[in-house]
């Protein structure tokens, strides 16, 4: 039977080209996003035209009924869930700590930790013998980001302990549970931060000299995922050019 890859935030970014890598890979595919039904659609489209199944859902990973509806509606029409890859995330508007406002610090962690850990949930309480979950974390989370979103910087080594602890939890059901620690990546996310232009900046403190592209982290998350990386768990992986 083929892996059945629930992928979340997989509509656009880091987590389209995931999609995109393990279809290709021979995964069957459940994406989820939250309002960008058109990037849905096309990545659906690659998934089938790569002989794959897919499906597409709109779920808010913060919701843990919609979350129960996604992987519930992935294993009746895919098949048992062989693989997570915890990927939906945000940050917000660069800027010194103090001037945060309670409602980015708040959206940050709600769908950045909370987000994960239901999405984590329900996998882990589906999930049998030979399978994993990789969790997509950040470099932010040992650099700190200041100056820049420090409470981005604190959800992702929240994520860097949900893998660490997970995977030892895990670990006797045969389940491994790693994270991938992106540096800076040609995504979308940067114009949230109000820096669209952001990794095209930020190349000449980046050791590698350039930012990252999408596909250069899915495909850690593939490995990390599949059966090259049978004895990895509780790693962290940093996918930052040196960063
Ligand atoms: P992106 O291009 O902004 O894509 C984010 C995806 O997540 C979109 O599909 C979005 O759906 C979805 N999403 C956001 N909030 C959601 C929610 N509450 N529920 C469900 N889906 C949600 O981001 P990216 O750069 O690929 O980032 C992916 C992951 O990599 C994040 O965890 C991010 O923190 C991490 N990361 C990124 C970088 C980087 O430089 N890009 C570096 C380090 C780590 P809609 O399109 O429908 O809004």
């Amino acid at each position: 039977m083929a892996p059945v890859t629930v992928i979340t935030g997989g509509a656009r970014g880091i987590g389209a080209a995931t999609a995109r890598r393990l279809a290709h890979a021979g995964h069957d595919i459940a994406l989820c996003y939250r309002r960008d039904h058109a990037a849905a659609t096309a990545v659906l489209a690659d998934i089938h035209a790569a002989g794959r199944h897919g499906i597409a859902l709109p779920t808010d990973t913060r919701e843990p009924d919609q979350v129960t509806h996604l992987f519930d509606t992935a294993t009746q029409t895919l098949g048992p869930i062989t693989g997570l890859v915890n990927n939906a995330g945000v940050t917000s508007p660069i800027g010194p700590f103090v001037d945060l406002a309670v409602d980015d610090i708040r959206q940050v962690v709600d769908v950045n930790i909370v987000g994960y850990l239901l999405c984590a949930q329900q996998a882990a309480r589906r999930m049998a013998a030979g399978s994993a979950i990789v969790n997509v974390s950040s470099v932010a989370a040992t650099l700190g980001s200041p100056g820049e979103y420090i409470h981005y910087a604190a959800s992702k080594a929240a994520t860097d302990t949900l893998t660490i602890g997970l995977a030892k939890e895990l670990a006797p059901r045969g389940i491994r549970v790693n994270a991938v620690a992106p540096g800076i990546i040609r995504t979308d996310i940067h114009a949230q931060s109000g820096m669209p232009d952001r990794p095209d900046r930020s190349a000449d403190r980046i050791p590698l000299g350039r930012p990252g592209e999408p596909d250069e982290v899915a495909a850690a998350v593939a490995w990390l995922l599949g059966p090259d990386a049978s004895y990895t768990t509780g790693t962290v992986l940093r996918v930052g050019g040196g960063l």
